[in-house]
């Protein structure tokens, strides 16, 4: 299937035209409805499959579809975060998110080791809608209170694996704490759990929460366990 046949809202499909992807690749085919869905998932896939570009069409969709998304009400952002490994990897993603965040006028932003924090609070002062960061170095500035997530609703863990080998369960689990909770507006936690996924779907999430791992060690099942709702699992 080609980009077309998705579901793809317009202005994101024109994007993807102007940076020339001709076809999706099999984790992008799979994850990309599913994401559009704001089903929550956890993606076995490895680095290089084009994986940045399957949970950041969808989370670029989402954050798009946040009621009323003018200038005025930006500076409430970030509404989207991916939390990564390393910096490296970090760099990586907003390098590939950038490509799709630029033209829809979305600014990223992101918190990562071996930069001055004082660079990185003044790239946050001129605003953000998508963070990218390593958990180490987020938990650091949020504990400075110059960030505040309380209007992040789509979180990507990506290499979950590597995160927690690297010793980043207490700090990934820290800053998940800090996030809007998964209950749907206007209904308490008990109630959202009961919802058909089909009805919770089409009622719109509070909260999105995607999971990529190449392997799922049980650090990574409990954080999948904890922050996770119902989540679609795809391998490729
Ligand atoms: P990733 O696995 O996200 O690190 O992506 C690996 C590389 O594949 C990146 O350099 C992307 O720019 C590229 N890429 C991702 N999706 C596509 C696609 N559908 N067509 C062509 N190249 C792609």
């Amino acid at each position: 299937r080609s980009w077309a046949e998705s579901t793809i809202p317009e202005q994101i499909l024109a994007v993807i035209d102007t940076i020339g992807y001709k076809e999706p690749s099999p984790i992008q085919r799979q994850a990309i409805p599913i994401g559009l869905q704001n089903r929550d998932i956890i993606g076995i896939a490895e680095t290089g499959s084009g994986k940045t570009a399957a949970f950041v069409i969808p989370m670029l969709a989402f954050i798009s579809g946040l009621p009323p998304f003018t200038d005025d009400n930006r500076h409430l952002g970030p509404y989207a975060l991916i939390l990564a490994p390393t910096r490296e990897l970090a760099q990586q993603i907003e390098s590939e998110a950038r490509k799709f965040a630029s033209p829809l006028g979305f600014r990223c932003v992101s918190i990562v080791g071996g930069r001055a924090v004082e660079e990185q609070q003044f790239n946050l002062r001129e605003g953000a809608e998508i963070i990218i960061a390593t958990p180490g170095r987020l938990k650091d500035v949020l504990e400075r209170h110059v960030l505040v997530l309380s209007q992040c609703r789509y979180i990507v863990m990506d290499e979950a694996d590597r995160m927690v080998h690297l010793g980043f369960e207490v700090d990934l689990t820290f800053i998940l704490d800090k996030l809007p909770s998964e209950a749907m507006a206007g209904e308490d936690q008990g109630e959202a759990m009961d919802v058909d996924s089909e009805v919770m779907v089409k009622k719109g999430r509070t909260r999105v929460t995607t999971l990529f791992s190449a392997t799922m060690p049980p650090a990574v099942e409990r954080l999948a366990k904890k922050y996770l709702k119902r989540p679609a699992i795809i391998t490729i």
